[in-house]
């Protein structure tokens, strides 16, 4: 029998929301119980909606601020809650679980029992959370995948979205930290198949948090754009999510170890969990029949048509564009699909849309 607090957190993980937000199983228990102790447990169930101090919330929990703040520190240097120091005060917040803790026990890139015992709970919980969940795709994305912005073919319309290298100009505040998915699985002794492993980026205060809390390292535009390039060569997918404005982060996910990714891969129509909004045209002249592209994508959405042309099968292509970065006769051009929606322009917008499918 658990212990009553873990009980609570139960339901406070549940009115958070997010993925993977808090289910009444045995994996549950099993993961909360490794990752907060009691006393960290009934700290985080105390926690109000928004940014607080160690001193609103010991006056609200009736405790030493002393004590708290302690907790609180302890508690954001193991990623079960955040943490911004802003004009000499510490400001913290509770966080989700997806995106937020499940992530954050992975992306410092340490190795100890702890994180080793935590990639297998981890693991289980969200195996058992999916197998007893409906995960057929939203009818509004949550997700959105970027395409490489070079490979998309002149005269196409391209969303400010889908100019990382210029949201990389615009951002003052770029952190790297590990990738947590391949990391995790690195902890469970999985193969991670050569992928690069340092390519998780953050902008703005979430690239702060990363770096003061996360072992994250500040990066130079430069550094930031050889990160994205690095990650196009490796044949990962950038993903952020589905919104015009503020990325916050971009993942670099591969095709065994992405949540988002293996799930949508896991369904018949894996185009319509997440998209870019692109789609690869093939130039039969550049092409050579080499097949580069078939071996790229991480949706097998290509097969070799009978003119000894590739031909995409647009309900698994997610429009990556992972295939054109490795043509070495750049004969794929990124194009625009016309069934797929542009993303909202903010986060209110994103709400309002899916409020309009049935999600909000
Ligand atoms: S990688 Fe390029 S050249 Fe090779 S089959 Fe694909 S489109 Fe043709
Ligand atoms: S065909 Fe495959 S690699 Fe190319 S854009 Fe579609 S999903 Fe990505």
């Amino acid at each position: 029998m658990s212990h009553p607090v873990y009980r609570q957190l139960l339901e406070v993980m549940k009115k958070r929301g997010g993925d993977f937000s808090g289910m009444d199983i045995p994996e549950f228990f099993a993961m909360v119980e490794a990752m907060f102790t009691p006393a960290e447990a009934e700290v985080n169930n105390a926690m109000p909606r928004g940014p607080f101090t160690a001193q609103d919330l010991a006056k609200g929990m009736g405790r030493e601020t002393a004590e708290i703040q302690a907790l609180l520190e302890g508690m954001a240097d193991k990623g079960l809650c955040l943490a911004l120091r802003m004009g000499g005060t510490t400001y913290y917040q509770s966080a989700r679980f997806m995106p937020g803790i499940l992530e954050f026990q992975f992306m410092p890139g340490r190795s100890g029992e702890r994180e080793k015992q935590l990639a297998k709970l981890i693991y289980a919980y969200k195996k058992a959370f999916d197998a007893r969940s409906d995960i057929s795709a939203p009818a509004y994305p949550l997700n959105r995948v970027i395409t490489v912005e070079r490979t998309i073919a002149a005269g196409n319309q391209v969303h400010t979205y889908d100019q990382v290298q210029s949201f990389i100009d615009q951002n003052d505040q770029i952190a790297v930290t590990t990738c947590f998915c391949r990391h995790a699985a690195l902890l469970r002794g999985e193969e991670i198949h050569g992928m690069p492993n340092d390519v998780c980026m953050q902008f703005g205060p979430a690239a702060q948090f990363a770096v003061e809390r996360l072992n994250g390292r500040m990066l130079t535009k430069a550094e930031a754009r050889t990160v994205l390039e690095r990650s196009e060569e490796a044949g990962l997918i950038h993903m952020s999510v589905n919104m015009t404005e503020g990325l916050g982060f971009i993942c670099n996910c591969d095709r065994w170890h992405c949540v988002t990714v293996t799930r949508a891969l896991a369904k018949e129509k894996p185009a319509f969990y997440f998209n870019s909004g692109f789609q690869p045209q093939f130039d039969a002249e550049k092409c050579t029949a080499c097949e580069t592209c078939l071996d790229r994508c991480p949706a097998t959405a290509l097969t070799m048509g009978a003119q000894e042309l590739p031909v995409v099968d647009l309900d698994r292509c997610f429009g990556c564009a992972v295939c054109a970065t490795g043509c070495p006769t750049e004969a794929i051009a990124m194009v625009n699909r016309t069934d797929i929606l542009a993303p909202p322009k903010d986060g209110k917008a994103l709400k309002a849309a899916m409020a309009a499918a049935g999600q909000g």
